[in-house]
């Protein structure tokens, strides 16, 4: 009985109750988005489909920096025209994408998946600190660029990951000028990135 009270058939609740899983996307949203879907073709519905399945199916983390990528190594640790004597320290993989649309920057990168935060629990062994540190030992590394977010979890690990680098002959720099504090990185503008990077300092 209740079931025939609901407004929608039941493949359009389970749609909207799907979306409205996604981030930034309320119930409003969510019925907008369903409703949009329903009258698209099924031809663009199945494109949608086998979008979000192949994202699941394909992608991988990169065994070395850990971005995310469909071949491993990822295209950025496989490229002869990148300098391998730098590695650029960022939380997520969106992160990189920020970078890599300024162009500033042509070394290769770490992705941490996280940053140190007491207050959530989250300690270095829960994100790649060890594999970083793997990594400097193994391969020649002049500067490591700290490119953290600028808020107190990203200032946070950045400070640990100094200090546990420093003694081993790298240089350790931070983005700075320009970043306000509470950034995340990857809702900086292009120009505001490419200054932090070019005016990137001793931390
Ligand atoms: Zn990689």
């Amino acid at each position: 009985m209740s079931d025939n009270l609901q407004p929608t058939a039941e493949p359009i609740n389970r749609l909207i109750q799907e979306l409205n899983k996604l981030p930034g996307i309320g119930p409003k949203s969510a019925q907008r988005l369903a409703f949009y879907l329903l009258r698209a073709s099924e031809e663009n519905a199945q494109l949608l489909a086998d979008a979000i399945l192949s994202v699941k199916r394909q992608i991988t983390l990169c065994s070395s920096c850990f971005n995310v990528t469909d071949s491993d190594p990822c295209r950025i640790c496989s490229s002869l025209e990148r300098d391998r004597t730098k590695i650029c320290i960022v939380e997520q993989p969106q992160d990189i994408l920020a970078l890599e649309h300024t162009r500033a920057y042509t070394g290769l990168y770490h992705v941490l998946h996280g940053a140190i935060s007491p207050t959530e629990g989250v300690g270095s062994e829960d994100i790649r600190v060890r594999e970083l540190l793997d990594r400097l030992r193994n391969d020649r590394v002049d500067e490591v660029i700290m490119a953290t977010n600028t808020n107190l979890e990203g200032e946070q690990t950045a400070l640990y990951l100094n200090h546990l680098i420093s003694g081993m002959g790298i240089r350790v720099t931070r983005l700075a000028r320009g970043l306000p504090f509470g950034t995340e990185l990857e809702y900086a503008d292009d120009v505001t990135l490419t200054r932090a990077i070019e005016g990137r300092q001793e931390l």
